[in-house]
């Protein structure tokens, strides 16, 4: 136990999260915009508090209902595959989970929408935010898979859980020239892609090996 954390400031500390960003760089994380918004974004209040110790940690954490907080690392990289190309207007996240990735994405975009199957992981999101003073993120409890035809087309989709195959719904749901980025496949791994909507369909990169956990279909309370 390091000074720090016996004292009982060491999950929050200045020093603890600047490591953190230490590691994102030497990962290969360069947008200064990405670093700084998770270098603000605190992490502990998104897992519980027996595992906010581990919060500044390069690793998913389990948040209940089976499901888990994705890791800062691939927080930080679908980030800045989504907003590589310039200032975002509007985007739509599938997978709110704790909603510490909407929290980082909604210091960089003007508006966020954030879809979330499980009613109570939406609720508890929307508590952190209130307490946050965040205003620009609006919370959804529907299946994800289809989107939010109504508010969209959308400048940057991001997909926080997988589905077996790019969603056409979601990719109909992206403005002409926007980038939707989503893990892709039906195994424990599956890879990164980044989406570009084009005038005649879309392009699409395949990116690294990730893991998440299923998209799954339909809603719970
Ligand atoms: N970005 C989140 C990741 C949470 S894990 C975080 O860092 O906390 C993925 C989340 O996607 C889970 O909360 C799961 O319930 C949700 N999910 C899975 N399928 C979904 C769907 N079809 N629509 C909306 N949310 C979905």
């Amino acid at each position: 136990m390091t000074l720090d954390s016996h004292l009982g400031i060491g999950m929050t500390s200045r020093r603890t999260r600047e490591r953190l960003i230490q590691r994102l760089r030497k990962e290969g994380i360069r947008d200064r915009l990405v670093l700084n918004a998770i270098r603000t974004t605190p992490r502990h209040i998104f897992v519980d508090e027996a595992l906010a110790s581990r919060a500044y940690e390069d690793t998913a954490l389990p948040i209940g209902h089976g499901q888990t907080i994705s890791q800062p690392y691939i927080v930080a990289r679908m980030t800045e595959l989504l907003i590589e190309a310039g200032a975002l207007d509007t985007v739509l996240e599938v997978g709110t989970g704790s909603g510490y990735q909407t929290a980082v994405l909604s210091l960089l975009v003007n508006r966020i929408y954030s879809i979330e199957r499980i009613g109570e992981l939406q609720r508890q999101a929307r508590r952190r935010f209130q307490s946050m003073g965040i205003r620009n993120i609006r919370l959804r409890h529907s299946d994800g898979g289809l989107g939010l035809p109504d508010y969209g087309p959308f400048d940057g989709i991001i997909v926080t859980a997988a589905p077996e195959g790019i969603p056409l719904a979601l990719v109909n749901q992206l403005k002409q020239g926007g980038r939707m980025v989503l893990p892709i496949g039906a195994d424990q791994e599956q890879i990164l892609v980044r989406v570009t909507r084009t005038s005649d369909g879309y392009e699409k990169e395949l990116l690294e090996r990730v893991v998440f956990v299923p998209l799954l279909s339909g809603v719970q309370r």
